[in-house]
């Protein structure tokens, strides 16, 4: 439900505002239909000053005056005064700050004729687009009160329909009472509703009792309501505070789905969406979109605002974001924030008071101004039950638009979190099936697949080239420094070749201390300038293990790929002058 309202009166403004911080709902203000009030104007300016200093809830509206209004009487005095009340309402709304001002169509159905009902009509219209043009902020919505169908209103509003401002306040009591067809109310004046006022009767008499303490059909309305008004406000149009407490508690259950009837709807809803994603994601082949995917999942599953899925860096002591809706990549050093705490521990942490919670840190709202108000977030594991990261998802979208995740959401959230777990797994494990253990660089099945993607792949006329490189006499450095300084030396000169070629291609591991490096869209001439470049960092740099300087040079077979050749034979003819470098005393580049 959009906005949730309750009736408050100055007379317990306190309670009122205790009902509306409890519940997250605004106000209609009833004070400013009473005649005596309205002729009073020290006791307006008091009433005006006491809701200014108490504070009126965001999105509260105001009843307008609406007794003995007659603005078609045909008496020009009835019509003076009908007028003016409607602009002190007016008047007193824009001072109060309120969005919007309901008046009655005062409609009488059981006076006969269509000329009654065409001037009430016209006189209506002409009025109101004059109060709306001079209010263009405050929105006006005209109330049902006696009519037996939607005729008048629906008249009304397809004449007024231009001002933005404008819109139907569909009285539901009322239309228990007096209207007809329920459903001829939601066809007619579905594109006009912006504002719902609901309390309960038996049918015959206006009596506003609290929800579920008449005879109207909350299900059926529930139903209207999701069809036809899923837009509007409502108000519970009840003034006791016990009254509303009691209401908005009927009201929670009915929208929390306790009633059958709309929670199937709801879970109908939710299962389409489910396949949705389920489908996007057996199309999806990019690890990234399909990450998208799931945050998007995870945020319809549980109806919150922000979702995103961390990524537990094991080698760089931090997490960070590999997805998340509404905001970029987030990184967080271990053990730091709600994440840090979820990923630890292995437990799943659902907090809806953040800032009186020790894990949370509020540094991100600081520098965001984004306010978090409630917090769900699981660990992800891999199938051996190692915790890879988290699922979090940030403020609940509630129903009276407040903000709390319950036990329910946890179950939700898990589709998405244990989907993402299994998605990550998968593509930690494509990573590292393609990576070399020991120097981070790609293996040979790295190689061909990229091979395959960016050298077969793109545009035949693209240029590509290929460099091979060998670390000289390295047999030595094992010999002389041990084994352990060798892997330190592989690692070292890896780092240095990946530093050079940057994002110019990609490196690999080809073998013992072979490494070779593709380059698409590079010709030889720039080939041969990279490959000198790698020597000669290498030549230059120190690498220390143990305290021994231990002093290396590479050779290098560059070739520029022909797309006529197979790999095997292009990867021969660059060996083969990396043969050539070894031969004519190493430490130099040939191609
Ligand atoms: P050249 O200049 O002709 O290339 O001489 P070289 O000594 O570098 O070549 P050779 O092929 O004779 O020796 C390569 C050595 O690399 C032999 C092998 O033990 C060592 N090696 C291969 N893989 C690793 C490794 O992962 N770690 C270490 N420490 N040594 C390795
Ligand atoms: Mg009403
Ligand atoms: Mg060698």
């Amino acid at each position: 439900m959009k906005h949730v309202l309750i009736v408050s009166k100055a007379e317990k403004l306190e309670e009122y505002l205790q009902i509306a911080k409890e519940y997250h709902v605004s106000f209609e203000i009833n004070d400013f239909f009473n005649a005596k009030l309205l002729d009073d104007e020290k006791e307006i300016e008091n009433v005006i000053t006491m809701y200014k200093k108490f504070g009126i809830p965001k999105n509260s509206t105001m009843h307008g005056a609406f007794f003995d209004l007659a603005i078609n009487s045909s008496d020009a005095k009835i019509r003076e005064i009908s007028e003016f009340r409607m602009a002190q309402s007016m008047e007193i709304a824009s001072r109060l700050g309120v969005k919007g001002v309901i008046f009655h169509t005062n409609y009488n159905p059981d006076i006969p004729g269509e000329m009654y009902k065409q001037q009430l009509i016209d006189t209506l219209v002409s009025y109101l687009a004059k109060l709306l043009k001079q209010y263009p902020n405050i929105d006006i919505y005209m109330e049902n009160m006696f009519d037996k169908t939607p005729e008048v209103l629906e008249k009304i509003s397809k004449q007024l329909q231009e001002y933005p401002n404008y819109g139907v306040c569909l009285d539901w009591a009322h239309v228990n009472v007096y209207g007809g067809l329920h459903d001829e109310w939601g066809k007619s004046l579905y594109p006009y509703v912006k504002h719902i006022h609901i309390n309960d009767n038996d049918h015959t008499a206006d009596v506003h009792l609290p929800l579920g303490k008449g005879k109207i059909d909350w299900d059926e309305f529930m139903e209207y309501y999701y069809k036809y008004f899923k837009d509007s406000s409502v108000l519970i149009e009840t003034n006791d505070p016990q009254h509303q407490r009691e209401s908005l508690e009927y009201l929670k259950d009915l929208l929390q789905g306790k009633d059958t009837r709309l929670y199937n709807s709801k879970a109908e809803e939710l299962l389409e969406k489910i396949f949705y994603y389920m489908n996007e994601l057996t199309i999806e082949k990019d690890f990234s979109e399909s990450v998208l995917l799931l945050t998007e999942l995870g945020r319809t599953l549980v109806n919150a605002d922000r979702t995103s899925f961390w990524y537990r860096d094991v080698k760089n002591n931090s997490y960070w974001t590999m997805g998340a809706s509404g905001t970029g990549r987030i990184v967080v050093p271990k053990g730091q924030g709600i994440v840090g705490s979820s990923i630890e521990n292995n437990e799943t942490i659902l907090i809806n008071n953040p800032y009186q919670d020790t894990r949370f840190n509020p540094q991100v709202d600081k520098e965001t101004g984004y306010i978090t108000k409630s917090i769900l977030c699981m660990p992800v594991t891999n199938s051996c039950g190692d915790v890879i990261g988290a699922y979090q998802a940030i403020n609940k979208i509630g129903s009276f638009g407040e903000s709390s995740f319950c036990e329910q959401d946890k179950n939700r959230l898990a589709l998405a979190a244990v989907y993402s777990g299994k998605l990550l797994e998968a593509h930690l494990l494509r990573v590292q099936s393609r990576m070399d253990a020991l120097t981070g660089l790609q293996n040979r099945r790295g190689f061909y697949e990229y091979y395959e993607n960016y050298i077969l792949l793109p545009k035949k006329e693209q240029e590509k080239s290929i460099i091979i490189g060998d670390i000289d006499y390295f047999k030595r450095v094992n010999d002389t420094y041990g084994h352990n300084a060798g892997d330190k030396v592989l690692q070292h000169v890896s780092n240095i070749i990946r530093e050079c070629v940057h994002d110019a291609g990609e490196v690999f591991r080809w073998g013992g201390e072979e490494m070779i490096v593709l380059l698409p869209g590079y010709d030889l001439r720039q080939t041969r300038e990279l490959a000198e470049k790698i020597r000669i960092t290498i030549e230059q740099s120190t690498c220390v293990v143990e305290n021994n300087n231990i002093p290396i040079t590479m050779s290098f077979g560059i070739k520029q790929i022909e797309d006529e050749l197979t790999l095997e034979e292009n990867i021969k003819a660059a060996d083969e002058n990396l043969y050539e470098a070894k031969k004519t005393g190493r430490n130099t580049v040939i191609g």
